[in-house]
């Protein structure tokens, strides 16, 4: 009999971190596969969302399907408790959720928190903050042994700016990460004993997309030097992160809060 697929569920994973952190993970998979003898592996399947970029989805699940991991897209608001629901109906149709990674997240223009509008602080709060605990609350009722789960692993993807603040760029931000951060601890607290671990990696500034929509395409370049590093991370450096708190070797890690940030 065929061991049943473990399924992976990585929001935002059509660029930047999230699409770094398929690959990581596929690659990780791929690696098992020549150590370990075939029966005791599960086959892992990685359901990767995006909001509106399908080509850009379409290629990051192509790139893990090379490692001879099986992909599936799914467009879907995280903000939307009904197509949040769905993403989770796609993860039940192809084997058992073991993982969930909370990567989808937007920022606003720099500004001062003055002239944010009403619209602006509702979008960050609802997909940032809400669109992660729908995703968990799905993840939790599929995973707790005590609702019949076989247990797993959340990571959320917080960020530095949670201790930070970011004041004069993005107050909105930094606080749906501190809420984050909270949940986090929270949660794991509530779960630990339930099969599931629970934990955050917190990224400094990293290289992707995101800048070009706080209107700071070039902000890595621009503040590398006040890292102590005196430079930006790559969205690999904070994939291996994440690869390693989902994965075995974490086993006793849970609630923890990992600054990967070059010293800042
Ligand atoms: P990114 O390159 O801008 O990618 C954002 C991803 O989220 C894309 O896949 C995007 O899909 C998706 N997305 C946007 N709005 C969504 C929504 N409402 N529902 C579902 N998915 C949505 O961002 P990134 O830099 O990789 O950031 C990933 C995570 O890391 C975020 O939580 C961010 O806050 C955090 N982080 C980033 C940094 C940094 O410096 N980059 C630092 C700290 C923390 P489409 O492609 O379809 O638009």
């Amino acid at each position: 009999m065929s061991a049943t697929p473990l399924v992976t569920v990585i929001t935002g994973a059509s660029r930047g971190i999230g699409a770094a952190t398929a690959r990581r993970l596929a690659q990780d998979h791929n690696g098992r596969k020549t150590t370990q003898t075939k029966t005791d592996l599960n086959p892992l399947v990685i359901v990767l969302t995006y909001a509106s970029n399908q080509q850009a989805a379409e290629a990051v699940a192509a790139d893990v399907r090379t490692f001879g991991v099986d992909a599936h897209i799914v467009q879907a608001n995280v903000a939307d408790a009904g197509q949040v629901k769905d993403v989770f109906s796609v993860a039940d149709n192809v084997g058992q959720l073991s993982a969930l990674v909370n990567n989808a997240g937007v920022v606003g223009l720099i500004k001062p928190f003055a002239d944010y509008s009403v619209e602006r602080i509702a979008e960050t709060v609802n997909v940032n903050l809400t669109g992660s605990l729908l995703c968990a609350l799905e993840a939790v009722n599929r995973m707790q042994t005590d609702r019949g789960g076989a247990g797993g692993a959340i990571v959320n993807v917080s960020s530095r700016a949670a201790s930070f603040g970011s004041p004069n760029e993005f107050v909105d931000y930094a606080a749906t990460k501190g809420g984050i951060d909270s949940f986090t601890i929270g949660l794991a607290t509530e779960v630990a004993d339930k099969g599931i671990r629970v934990n955050a990696v917190r990224p400094g500034l990293i290289d992707t997309d995101i800048h070009a929509a706080a209107g700071a395409p070039n902000r890595v370049q621009e503040l590398a030097d006040r890292i102590p590093m005196k430079r930006g991370g790559t969205p690999d450096e904070i994939a291996a992160s994440i690869a390693w708190l989902l994965s075995d070797e974490a086993s006793y890690v849970t609630g923890a809060l990992l600054d990967v940030g070059g010293g800042r």
